[in-house]
């Protein structure tokens, strides 16, 4: 087996919260400041380090 790089169920990123119910309003507030879309799995954020692979929408 291969190491997976960039695990988008690691915990702390919005892609894992988002399979936990309680978390999901966190999730939903975050995303309407968006900033940020996770390559890995197409999760936004407004903070990178809240993603696993996270790409401006800035730019
Ligand atoms: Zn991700």
């Amino acid at each position: 087996m291969e190491e997976t790089k960039k695990d988008c169920r690691a915990k702390k990123h919005l892609c894992d919260l988002m399979a936990d119910k309680a978390a999901f309003e966190a999730v939903k507030e975050a995303a309407k400041n968006a900033r940020f879309i996770c390559k890995a799995c197409g999760r936004t954020a407004g903070k990178a380090e809240s993603l696993c692979d996270p790409l401006s929408l800035d730019a």
